[in-house]
């Protein structure tokens, strides 16, 4: 007899992130530019309500879709801020927008589905979707902008295809979607018998122009799940507070299906959340400017390099190509760590070859060393 586990379970790997960025121990001088997380501490007033929490006692567990006053605040905030159309009942708090789109995803999929995905995208969705038993398909949106298209859609669109998962703002790209196309994406959608999951997680974090949420369109209620949550918005990623807006007829069993898995998600950190959404529901504004500073900053540095990159309108991510330089993102980002001491995330990573991830929510002073060193490098590599 042998002890045995789950072959698939065996089969996962790290994140591609964690993966690239281990080797910085190997070098301690190098500068890091890949984890995607605010580097901001959570709002003071945050803190408070969470450690107010912990002393009064309120460490028991809540219902399983979450406090009905978290749950309430979070419906008023999402209509009052995105022109949506929820109530507490359509609200469901998880682990994490992470635990949030796994719940969904375990909730809608058959073996044998397929599931829709534009890439580049965030690297964490495969495994979860295979790991459901459900194919991940994908939507190259590098040569639109990287925002979807419709007809692009339509043609990857098969009997099979149970659920269409974006993600704008984006991450790895930065990405928002223009109005115009979020209208003919959703007028499309609203008449396909396919759930729409849109993780919106970093919908407070955008620089121009009008930010739309799926949300918006009542023409798509019925089919779709919002993920959000307070990791990006609040600088709260190890709080552990996501949510998932949808119709009641599809919470009643995603409720379900996660009440099994977490029973409910941190008490404490409810509490926390529900001073996020309502005293503190301004806080993201100064995060924000100081985000497009950065932005505008190391866009304007990369296009000075030569580099060809699209201006992000969103979240704290920039995607430049570097298909220019004839190789690939992982040799490219090797190279870049070992010779220039700046570690990035290569573009094969989020399913998107010949591009390199740099996250930008760092200090001012590393953002300028990194740039400068980048600039070095591309200067080196030319003359090569
Ligand atoms: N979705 C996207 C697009 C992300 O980039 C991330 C984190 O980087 C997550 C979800 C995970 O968010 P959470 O911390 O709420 O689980």
């Amino acid at each position: 007899m042998s002890l045995t586990l789950n072959s698939e379970a065996t089969q996962l790997r790290i994140s591609g992130i964690r993966e690239f960025s281990n080797q910085l121990v190997d070098y301690p001088n190098a500068l890091n530019l890949t984890i995607g997380q605010p580097d901001f501490p959570t709002p003071e007033a945050v803190k408070q309500a969470g450690i107010r929490a912990i002393e009064e006692n309120k460490t028991s567990y809540s219902p399983n879709a979450g406090l009905l006053e978290l749950r309430q605040v979070t419906a008023a905030y999402f209509n009052e801020r995105y022109n949506c159309n929820y109530n507490a009942n359509e609200v469901l708090v998880t682990n994490g927008a992470t635990q949030a789109i796994d719940a969904v995803l375990r909730t809608i999929i058959e073996p044998g589905d397929e599931i829709i995905l534009s890439a580049p995208m965030y690297a964490g969705y495969v495994p979860m979707i295979e790991y459901a038993k459900a194919k991940p398909v994908f939507l190259d949106i590098t040569e639109t902008n990287f925002e979807p298209e419709v007809d692009a859609l339509k043609a990857l669109i098969t009997p099979k295809t149970k659920a269409i998962l974006f993600n704008f703002p984006s991450n790895p790209t930065g990405a928002t979607v223009s109005p115009e196309r979020m209208d003919a994406l959703a007028a499309f959608l609203a008449e396909q018998d396919i759930y729409l999951i849109s993780d919106e997680i970093y919908s407070e974090i955008t620089f121009e122009g009008e930010y739309r949420s799926f949300g918006s369109y009542p023409a798509l209620k019925d089919k779709l799940f919002l993920i959000s949550g307070l990791s990006k918005s609040h600088s709260m990623t190890g709080w552990r507070i996501g949510f998932i807006l949808a119709p009641e007829a599809l919470t009643d069993i995603t409720v379900k299906v996660n009440a099994f898995n977490i029973l409910c998600a941190a008490v404490p950190s409810q509490y926390a959340a529900i001073e996020a959404l309502t005293g503190s529901k301004d806080a993201p504004i100064a995060m924000t400017a100081s985000y497009k500073e950065r932005r505008d900053y190391i866009y304007g540095r990369l296009v000075e390099m030569g580099l060809e990159v699209h201006k992000p309108n969103g979240a704290f991510y920039i995607f430049p190509s570097i298909k220019q330089f004839g190789m690939s993102s992982h040799e490219f980002a090797t190279r870049l760590l070992k010779e220039a001491g700046v570690c990035v995330v290569p573009g094969a990573v989020f399913a998107a070859e010949g591009y390199l991830r740099i996250t930008y929510a760092y200090a001012f002073e590393t953002l300028v060393e990194a740039m400068d060193r980048l600039a070095a490098f591309v200067e080196k590599v030319r003359a090569e």
